[in-house]
């Protein structure tokens, strides 16, 4: 049988948009010394604007822009998203792919073009312009298009830190709790994000299937870890933390993982549900 309090407390804690799903990762959430979360849709809202389109190899920033949205349109990524919004035109598009964590290609107009990130540029062994770096140095995230495997153009977007966030990370750090960053994007923006959020650590340009063993290494230090994240990236790192948390409007493997789902998108839920465990589980010893 469950104890009253407790099922008083999933009670209240529905009531309020906390769903919790396993018991004994609620119980074990007033144990938890580390919270890791996921920087975009968690930390931030998620939702960018295109801030800057730079051109090379005698494209235009337009065109630049109308091949990337072309690709773009096809994928849900919130990067994709705002790209697909700037163009006013697109071009026909075929053989689209997406590349988890790393970008979408497709031929468009008789080309191949792929929208990547920095990691996939390194990856590839090419160099991003300084124009470029400058925008990520200022905390912009920055995607590059390839067209016939040239590096072609840049697009430079920003996304707003949450305001919750910063309140959520102080509560936290204030209950004696390390606070940590994991994202696929790029260092300066994660660097940039950290330091306005007082995060203890960040771990930037991490592939989705890295993104688990991120979560093992702070598990490795002696941490019990809770990892919150919205997108289906999260999912096995949410299986991997000591309680995984899905936020918001998270995809749905990311909340068939999760032990917890905070249904508002607020991180400060992650510090009501901490609050909670210890409130009720208090109460029973
Ligand atoms: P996060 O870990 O911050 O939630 P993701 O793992 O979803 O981010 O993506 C990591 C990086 O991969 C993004 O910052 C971006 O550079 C690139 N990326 C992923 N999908 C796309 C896309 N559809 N278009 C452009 N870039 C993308
Ligand atoms: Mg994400």
């Amino acid at each position: 049988a469950v104890p009253l309090v407790v099922a008083v407390s999933t009670a209240l804690a529905a009531k309020r948009g906390l769903l919790i799903r396993n018991r004994a990762a609620f119980e074990q959430a007033r144990n938890l010394t580390a919270v890791v979360f996921d920087k975009t849709g968690t930390l931030t809202e998620g939702r960018f604007g295109v801030t800057k389109v730079l051109a090379w190899e005698g494209h235009s920033p337009e065109e630049i822009l109308r091949l990337a949205a072309s690709v773009e349109t096809h994928s849900e990524h919130p990067i994709a998203r705002a790209v697909a919004e700037a163009a006013s035109e697109t071009y026909p598009v075929e053989d689209f792919r997406a590349l988890p964590g790393r970008g979408a290609r497709a031929r468009v107009a008789e080309r191949e073009v792929l929208v990547v990130s920095p990691g996939y540029l390194r990856e590839a062994g090419l160099e991003p312009p300084a124009e470029a770096l400058e925008l990520s140095e200022k905390g912009h995230t920055v995607v590059f298009v390839l067209v016939e495997g040239k590096l072609s153009g840049a697009i430079a977007l920003s996304d707003r830190i949450r305001p919750e966030s910063r309140e959520a990370i102080s509560a936290l750090k204030a209950r004696g709790l390390k606070c940590f960053m994991l994202t696929g994007d790029n260092a300066r923006v994660a660097r940039a994000v950290s330091e306005e959020l007082g995060l203890d650590e960040f771990f930037a340009e991490v592939l989705p299937q890295e993104k688990a063993e991120k979560i093992r290494e702070v598990k490795a230090r002696g941490e019990i870890v809770a990892m919150t994240g919205d997108g289906v990236n999260d999912a096995p790192a949410l299986a991997e933390a000591h309680v995984g948390i899905a936020i918001g409007a998270g995809t749905e493997v990311a909340i068939e993982t999760a032990d917890i789902v905070l249904v508002r998108n607020n991180p400060l839920d992650v510090v009501t549900i901490i609050d909670l465990a210890r409130a009720t589980y208090r109460k029973m010893v």
